[in-house]
């Protein structure tokens, strides 16, 4: 007898379950795709419980005939793509077929649909991908379909599914990429009977942008657009979108939103031709943010390449790079040019006279891996690290110590006794400690300083306050609140009182004294970003960690400071009295030392 058997259709449709439907968030992305490829202007989203109980989107877009929705509920049956030619050029953001059916045979779902032209809905019940009813119904046109009890006949899935708070958050993120990659649509999401965000169609995508980032994100942005370069728009390339100003960056990749053909897709190709095209105004591991719509035609871009759709390909990636380069960086000089300059009529050449295009090349071959695009900060910084790694450094005469033997010398630090000199580069300390000439790192030694100062645990600890005199307004997205809200007890021990006002908005009141001088913002907007990158569930002990180590960053002397002698005296005892004097807290050395014999060996005087 045979031992391999074709599965029953409702087996292989909860697996393809498996890979579509990941938590409730990936049931609400692909209902939400389904109304906009129907054309819908309204879409509402309802759910309950975090979406553990019920999942509800509801469209005003073509509906479906008696017939296409029973036939919606297929596996492999789409209205979108006939023939092989088709999976080439997909225009919509669905093409599988796989959606409802999968999500039907995880769930109890129901749908209610009516096209125009009928005069009456349909209803189809399914149970567990069974189908139990198909009736007339009255309907509105469009499509509801309501997804209750997600994961019942699967409890290992159920299992894993976060809390409602978790949960409730990668839905909202959802909505809000969907939100800001459709401006003209009108989306609402409701949890638990109450209205979570209502964002009615924007009259200009700028104004989607500021309704879900904030208003910390939307000031600053400068347009993008391909309208510089008729070359790429006669490919049928185009580009429009808005970029940060230079001296508004984040230390993470988050705020950079990427649509290509209304698709969020997270692309290293993307981000790696954004930082190109701010050349030298970045700074080393800053990024901008960013909210970008490109045009390809679907000819020239595949899509079909990961379950969730998140990731492309282009078939013309080095002609998007350059593309995406010059049409940024022609927005930038436009933004940077003085304002005095004899206004020109605009149109097509304004620009061009000042010609900036993609000098370098797409700095990497592209490997197959770069498939799976989504690039985490890390990768990103190591490749720029990379790139900018391409001339070897010039050989180093003298021989630093390695970071390992370090810890020694700081075990008896009254028999070390460093004693000031001077500085260099005003970013490094000259030292002098017996037999040794000693370079400390003065942003790293008072980073660990600071820190250990903030982490401190013990009763008799208090840090110092420093109430602002003019209290700071924050501003900032939905997620992004959730996760201050719930971090606010804590940073308050440390000397932050920050509080809620109004939606999505902070006042912040005080601030720890370390911090006092210092830009306030960017550092709440690190560290919750950084935060969102980890998520704040998963570990608050860590993620309050690293709040700390960056307070002590933003707080630190920064390299390029010039300090007096005491004060160097100051940060050598403060330095002295910690407990891992030797690193700053990411684990870079605090200093290196050279001894007096290797001086005068290098000066052959030995
Ligand atoms: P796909 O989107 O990949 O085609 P789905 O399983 O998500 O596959 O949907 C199957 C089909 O059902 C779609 O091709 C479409 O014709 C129809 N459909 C699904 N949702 C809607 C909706 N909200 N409005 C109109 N038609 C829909
Ligand atoms: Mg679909």
């Amino acid at each position: 007898m045979s031992r391999i058997r074709i599965l029953p259709e409702i087996l292989s449709n909860k697996i393809a379950a498996g890979e579509v439907v990941e938590r409730p968030a990936s049931v609400v992305k692909e209902l939400i795709e389904n109304s906009l490829d129907a054309g819908s202007t309204r879409i509402v989203v309802e759910v309950e419980k975090g979406g553990r109980s019920l999942i509800r989107v509801s469209d005003n877009g073509s509906g479906m005939s008696r017939d296409d929705a029973l036939l919606s509920i297929e596996r492999y049956a789409t209205s979108k793509l006939y023939s092989d030619s088709d999976l080439f050029a997909i225009d919509t953001l669905g093409f599988r077929g796989e959606a409802l059916p999968s999500i039907a045979s995880v769930s109890k779902l129901t749908l209610v649909t009516r096209e125009e032209a009928a005069e009456c809905g349909t209803e189809i019940v399914l149970e567990g991908g069974k189908l139990l009813k198909v009736l007339e119904t009255g309907s509105p046109i469009g499509t509801q379909v309501t997804v209750k009890h997600l994961f019942f006949n699967t409890p290992v899935r159920q299992k894993f599914l976060k809390t409602i708070p978790t949960e409730m958050g990668h839905i909202s993120d959802v909505i809000s990429n969907m939100a800001l990659g459709w401006p003209k649509i009108h989306f609402k999401l409701i949890h638990n009977g109450s209205i979570l965000q209502n964002w009615s169609a924007a009259a200009d995508p700028a104004s989607r942008i500021t309704d879900i980032l904030g208003k910390d994100f939307g000031s600053g942005l400068f347009p993008v657009k391909t309208d510089f370069h008729e070359k790429i728009e006669n490919d049928g390339v185009s580009l429009s979108g808005w970029m940060s100003l230079p001296r508004i960056t984040r230390a993470t990749s988050q705020g950079i939103f990427v649509f290509v053909n209304g698709r969020m897709v997270r692309s290293r190709m993307v981000q790696h031709a954004l930082i190109q095209a701010y050349g030298g105004r970045l700074m080393k591991g800053q990024f901008p943010l960013a909210v970008l719509f490109i045009t390809v035609p679907c000819d020239q871009v595949d899509v079909n390449v990961h379950p969730s759709k998140q990731e492309i390909r282009f078939s013309r990636q080095q002609d998007i790079y350059d593309a995406i380069v010059a049409a940024v960086s022609a927005g930038l000089s436009h933004e940077e040019k003085p304002s005095w300059t004899p206004s020109k009529p605009q149109g097509p050449t304004a620009i061009s006279e000042e010609p900036v295009r993609a000098e370098k090349k797409y700095p990497y071959i592209i490997p197959a891996s770069d498939n799976r695009a989504p690039a985490t900060v890390a990768d990103l910084k190591s490749d720029r690290a990379s790139a900018s790694a391409q001339t070897p450094d010039p050989p180093v005469p003298f021989r630093p110590l390695r970071p390992k033997d370090q810890p020694q010398l700081w075990e008896t630090p009254q028999s070390v006794n460093l004693n000031p000199i001077g500085q260099f580069f005003d970013s490094y300390i000259i030292c002098e400690s017996g037999e040794n000439l000693i370079l400390l790192d003065q942003h790293a030694a008072h980073e660990r300083i600071l820190y250990e100062k903030l982490a401190d645990k013990s009763v008799e600890r208090r840090i110092p306050i420093q109430r602002l005199l003019i209290p700071e307004t924050l501003d900032i997205g939905y997620r992004q609140a959730l996760i201050l809200e719930k971090l606010i007890p804590d940073l308050c021990q440390y000397g932050f009182e920050i509080e809620l006002f109004g939606k999505d908005s902070f006042v912040i009141k005080s601030v720890p004294m370390i911090l006092s001088g210092r830009e306030i913002k960017p550092l709440v907007i690190e560290m919750v970003d950084r935060i969102m990158e980890t998520g704040l569930t998963a570990n608050l002990e860590k993620s309050l960690d690293a709040c700390l180590k960056l307070m002590a960053c933003h707080g630190a002397i920064r390299a390029n400071q010039s300090l007096t002698l005491a004060e160097m005296a100051t940060v050598i005892k403060d330095l002295e009295a910690c407990r891992i004097p030797a690193h700053c807290p990411h684990g870079r050395p605090t200093w290196i030392q050279w001894p007096r014999q290797e001086i005068e060996r290098l000066f052959k005087r030995t």
